[in-house]
């Protein structure tokens, strides 16, 4: 039986950067993932690492966004030294554009909402927004200038932390479907793959929107996917220099010239296909955004699945099972959360406690009410 110190369900951005700093710290990693790794939501994504709530439901995440954004520069420079391949990282700050009438009362009460919550944010006039980005709309009224936020080129960083991982020791397996965890009384000794049982003194269910159909994990993790649609634009005569927020809409410089925009928020169950209403939303809002796009060519279209959680927090931490531990849920933040997620689950399985509080994000919320409602069934 193959054994590890840990074990690792999904190789997406989260399993591979736990499996980087474990092995980093000395343990034996086998990290596993049904298909070709780094190949769903964390290929698909738009790579922005902003911990600013899009709504009030997200503000319980500020704290883990920020300790992560802490994080990112040292993190983006040791996997590039490590694998020797670049990982798209710009930091240049974020732009909210604001083009309502009302622009005054809105300016004001973002700012405030973000220096309430410890992020910075410098308020803009149309003539300073559009000195920053020249390209914008005509009839921007103003704009939030977020000089801390960044973005990452995701697909880059997914392939660059996997090549480091493997450099470290861990050991991959493409083409490897969990189908369970392995449990023993009250313990979890490590998955099922395919048929083959995996021995392994920590369990990580990494597994993304695909978490909830690992047998024994569902009660745990039970993310359901969210799918979101891109489109990626080439516009060689224009060009916008960081993150642009707008309505319905965020625009995506990347390094070689590329812009994505993006996305729609779908509950379709697993069905990844584009459809024309949320392709049509997105290239009219790219457009009312940055008019010269309406010449852009499209260079690419996809969609991919974020794994949402009922309350849609990140669900990170043990279990009452011992040795099991669950990573998943990050939603909308994953790739900004990615750090952070990574350095809690090494703290915790290498010296059994965390340097900040993650019990609010604790698998056992969802799993306490699954048995009581059990309980209450019986
Ligand atoms: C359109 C879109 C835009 C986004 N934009 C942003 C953004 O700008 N900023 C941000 O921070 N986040 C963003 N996100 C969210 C972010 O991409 C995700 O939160 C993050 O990638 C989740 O990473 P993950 O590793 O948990 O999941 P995934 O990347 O989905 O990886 C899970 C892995 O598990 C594997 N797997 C599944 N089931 C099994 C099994 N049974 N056995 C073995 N392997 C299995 C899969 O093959 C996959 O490789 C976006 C997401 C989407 C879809």
């Amino acid at each position: 039986m193959k054994t590890f110190d840990v074990a690792i369900a999904g190789a997406g951005l989260i399993g591979s950067s736990i499996a980087l700093e474990l092995a980093r710290a000395g343990l034996r990693v086998g990290l596993f993932d049904r298909q070709e790794p780094g190949k769903e939501a964390s290929w698909a994504s738009a790579g922005i690492l902003s911990p600013a709530p899009e709504n009030p439901g997200m503000i319980a995440t500020v704290p883990l966004g920020k300790a992560s954004m802490a994080l990112y520069p040292e993190f983006i420079a040791l996997v590039e030294e490590l694998c020797g391949q670049e990982t798209g990282y710009r930091a240049k700050g974020t732009l909210e554009v604001i083009v309502s009438r009302h622009a005054r009362e809105e300016l004001s009460t973002i700012i405030a909402l973000h220096h309430g919550l410890g992020l910075k944010a410098e308020p803009l006039s149309a003539a300073d927004a559009r000195e920053l980005e020249p390209d914008l709309r005509e009839d921007v009224e103003a704009a939030v200038f977020r000089p801390e936020e960044a973005s990452v080129d995701n697909r880059l960083l997914s392939g660059a932390i996997l090549a480091s991982a493997r450099k470290s020791g861990v050991e991959i397996f493409s083409g490897a479907r969990v189908e369970s965890i392995r449990c023993e009384g009250d313990s979890c000794k490590g998955l099922v793959v395919d048929t083959e049982k995996i021995n392994s003194a920590h369990t990580v269910i990494a597994s993304g929107s695909f978490s909830a159909q690992i047998a024994g994990a569902e009660q745990y993790a039970p993310v359901r996917p969210a799918k979101g649609q891109m489109i990626s634009l080439v516009c060689p005569d224009t060009r916008i220099e960081r993150v642009l927020w707008g309505d319905d809409i965020y625009l995506v410089p990347r390094n070689d010239g590329r812009i994505l925009a993006g996305a729609t928020v779908e509950y379709a169950g697993f069905d990844k296909s584009l459809t024309a209403g949320g392709q049509r939303k997105l290239f009219c809002a790219a457009i009312d955004l940055v008019p010269a796009f309406e010449h852009a060519r499209v260079e690419e279209t996809w969609a991919g699945l974020r794994p949402d959680s009922p309350d849609h927090l990140p669900i990170l931490g043990p279990t009452d099972l011992q040795g099991l531990i669950i990573a998943t849920g990050h939603f909308r933040s994953g790739v900004l959360l990615t750090p952070i997620t990574a350095k809690l689950v090494r703290e915790y399985i290498t010296l059994k406690s965390v340097r900040t509080d993650w019990e609010r994000f604790s698998p056992m919320r969802f799993a306490q009410a699954e048995k009581q409602s059990r309980a209450r069934a019986n």
